[in-house]
């Protein structure tokens, strides 16, 4: 799986005519290992061997090339994650006290009703819906 990522990947970027760098390759590595999306600080600790303006560059890259989504937060701090298309669906909760980030799969059933909400909005409005995003908004266990 993680081979066919780099792949993908690599694709991505020729497209938008950059190069799968080690720098690169390397955050794609450690993002693929988080749990949750991360901020730049959090990929230093993790071990990310780069300068933090070569950290800031190779992130837009893989952003605009569209392999990484960047989320800001409630504290206005970005983080990092491979997009949906490299990794699986998936919703955030997100703590309004420091602004964590965590990932949460949701079942079948609420997909499905969040599905006929894209429907409705279809129906409604005319408004043709590629996908969602959901965010369930409190207070971490570490701020509790
Ligand atoms: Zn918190
Ligand atoms: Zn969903």
């Amino acid at each position: 799986m993680s081979e066919d990522i780099h792949t993908i990947v690599d694709e991505q970027l020729r497209r938008t005519r950059q190069r799968y760098t080690r720098g690169r390759r390397q955050l794609v590595e450690l993002l693929l290992g988080a749990e949750r999306p991360v901020t730049i600080p959090e990929l230093l600790e993790l071990g990310a061997a780069q300068s933090q303006s070569s950290l800031y560059r190779n992130l837009a890259i893989l952003e605009q090339c569209g392999a990484v989504h960047r989320l800001v937060s409630t504290d206005d701090v970005s983080r990092y994650e491979l997009a949906e298309e490299l990794s699986e669906h998936h919703h955030h909760l997100v703590c309004s006290i420091c602004g964590r980030l965590e990932d949460v799969i949701l079942p079948p059933a609420i997909e499905h009703a969040l599905s006929r909400a894209a429907d409705e909005a279809r129906a409604q409005r005319a408004f043709e819906v590629d996908s969602h995003r959901l965010e369930l908004v409190g207070t971490c266990p570490a701020c509790a």
